[in-house]
């Protein structure tokens, strides 16, 4: 997938960037600066010097983040372009396509290009500036030179007031907050966090890692600095090293996410989310997530997963590794740390179940489609998303789970998806190579000791209906469906209150509201007559209609008053049952020795 412009003689490992036209480094420095974070612009600097400067030199902007598989147009926040020579005289430049600026250098061995940024989005892959801090993405604010990503730079901050500066890069030794980027891969690979912000550190296997917070909140900083220490062991012990020089955990307080990098995450958390405890896992959850991408996707890299094309799509079919593997991997290391019970870990993992059984898109699209489909599809979901599509974090983590435990019964035991990432680790990141489709299958295979090409084309490549018992109960469970609401009348579309309205979000396939012709966004105004959203008392948790549709039975008859677009219309509307199920693990009745053990090394519980 990953396109190659140099004409340059195939090598076999590293890959080579996307062009290497210019033998001649060179040097790039930038200066951040935020004189007026109130205005939500970051003002940006960026020095090139080269004894080789081309007659047009090209500065483009990243259109998209690695991590985040969706073309983000990062160009279209740039202002006030302006560029001049070392000697202070002005360039002229023109645009030449949505993220490119030409500059006219007439031969200027160095030339000096200034914008500003519009920040004013806080997501995790995106830049914020205010009065309370500045977090950017490099790849959202800082251009790079056409063919020269493998180019190292320089970032100097001038940080607002009192701000300090907290990134992943490494200081460069006697200038004050400036950091050094060996390549641009790397300088988009570490966001800033710049603020006042609250800091604590520890150390795993001689590594320093901090807990960098933006803001106040609910939090326990020594608590969370602790069970992250948990977490990174449990990597540790997985891997058998830790990887990078040091670690910083950057959470802003507000929103929700996470992004990998490095040697570094971007987090997003509710500032009063730390409490209660259920609330403080999901947190903890996402630490796991992000922390395990260190070697889940940052350094076992899918095929087209670096060196990245930042001005294109770079499409693999395996994000369901990369993202699902990674979900997967979140309560693995929150069990095996003891952030989490046996039993929370399993009913995780039941609702999960719930939720993808209840997707009739499971039959459409397969974890390799979507994957491959991700930049079209993942971060756009519309109303028929559930009759159409699967998400590739959501069955990826549920088929890594049953790789996981299908290994673990065709070994005995003695191998698991532990030892997958490892082969990955050990055979593809350490030796400089991406890994395909067919090698993660292959690597798999090693660890089963036997084909699981049944496995892989059912459920990877293909879209059948999982067997999960016939899985489950390698490890002595089997998952118990129990009809949820039996006997109960039911419409089946997914209905929202918004504004004192009852209206239609979505409408799962071969639902009654499916078959006798609902609509997305149809607005249910009553039913037999009655308003549809007549208040209920504050401790009753359904809508007038649901209360109403509990006293009707399957087969009733109903008359549907909706409003479609601007037009009034009525339905006569046959109720159906409602046949959503309730999944719950239980114990095999006659589990054998073997399965109890594999349970055990499974979950550090006796089944
Ligand atoms: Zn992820």
């Amino acid at each position: 997938m990953y396109k190659e412009v140099s004409a340059q003689k195939k090598t076999p490992t590293p890959k080579p960037s996307i062009a290497e036209t210019s033998t001649v480094t060179p040097s790039i420095d930038f200066t951040v600066s935020m004189s007026k974070p109130w205005t939500h612009l970051l003002e940006i600097e960026m020095h090139v010097g080269s004894s080789e400067m081309p007659q047009q030199l090209e500065l483009k902007m990243p259109v998209w983040t690695p991590g985040s598989y969706l073309i983000r147009e990062y160009a279209r926040h740039v202002q006030d372009f302006a560029v001049k020579n070392g000697a202070g005289e002005n360039l002229s430049w023109q645009k030449i396509n949505k993220n490119t600026w030409a500059v006219d250098t007439k031969g200027a061995k160095e030339i000096v290009a200034s914008y500003r940024v519009y920040s004013n989005e806080l997501t995790v892959r995106t830049n914020e500036l205010n009065d309370d801090h500045g977090f950017w993405n490099n790849g959202a604010a800082l251009m790079f030179v056409k063919d020269q990503i493998k180019a190292p730079a320089n970032v100097t901050v001038v940080p607002y007031g009192n701000w300090r500066v907290a990134t992943g890069l490494p200081p460069v030794s006697g200038r004050a907050n400036t950091f050094r980027a060996e390549n641009f891969d790397i300088l988009y690979d570490s966001p800033f966090e710049v603020s006042d912000y609250k800091e604590v550190s520890f150390e795993v296997h001689g590594k320093p890692h901090r807990v960098i917070m933006s803001g106040e909140g609910n939090y326990d900083l020594k608590q969370i600095a602790e069970d992250a220490a948990k977490i990174v062991e449990q990597g540790y012990k997985i891997f058998g090293e830790l990887v990078y020089h040091d670690y910083t955990f950057i959470v802003n307080l507000r929103g929700g996410g996470g992004l990998e990098h490095l040697n570094s995450t971007a987090l997003q958390a509710n500032r009063f989310g730390f409490r209660p405890e259920t609330r403080y896992k999901g947190f903890l959850s996402l630490v796991a997530h992000e922390y395990f991408h260190n070697w889940n996707v940052k350094r076992i890299r899918p095929d087209a997963l670096g060196p990245f094309d930042y001005e294109n799509e770079n499409y693999t079919k395996l994000l369901w590794v990369a993202e699902g593997g990674t979900a997967y991997y979140e309560g693995v290391l929150l069990r095996r740390a003891g952030l989490i019970t046996a039993k929370e870990y399993l009913t995780t993992k039941a609702t999960a179940i719930k939720q993808l059984q209840e997707r009739p898109g499971r039959f459409q699209t397969s974890l390799e489609e979507a994957s491959f489909d991700a930049w079209i599809k993942y971060y756009r979901p519309d109303e028929n998303a559930v009759n159409n599509q699967i998400s590739y974090y959501d069955k990826g983590e549920i088929v890594n789970m049953l790789l996981d435990i299908t290994i673990r019964s065709a070994s005995g035991g003695s191998k698991s998806l532990d030892d997958v990432m490892r082969t990955l680790f050990n055979e593809f990141f350490k030796k400089g190579r991406n890994y395909s489709p067919e090698d993660y299958q292959k690597a798999a295979e090693l660890a089963a000791g036997r084909s699981l090409d049944d496995f892989f084309s059912k459920y990877v490549r293909g879209r059948a209906e999982i067997d999960y018992n016939e899985i489950f109960k390698g490890i002595g469970l089997q998952l118990s469906t129990t009809t949820a609401n039996p006997g109960k009348a039911y419409i089946g579309a997914d209905l929202v209150e918004e504004n004192g309205r009852v209206n239609i979000r979505s409408i799962p396939a071969g639902t009654p509201a499916y078959e006798q012709g609902l609509n997305t966004g149809d607005q249910i105004v009553a039913i037999d007559g009655y308003r549809s959203n007549i208040p209920q008392p504050a401790s009753s948790r359904e809508t007038f209609l649901q209360a109403y549709l509990n006293d009707k039975k399957p087969g009733d008859k109903v008359k549907l008053t909706l409003f479609r677009f601007d037009k009034l219309r009525e339905i006569d509307f046959t109720l159906g049952s409602d046949q959503r199920m309730e999944y719950v693990f239980k114990p095999l009745a006659d589990a054998t020795e073997q399965q109890k053990k594999l349970y055990h090394d499974y979950l550090n519980a006796d089944l």
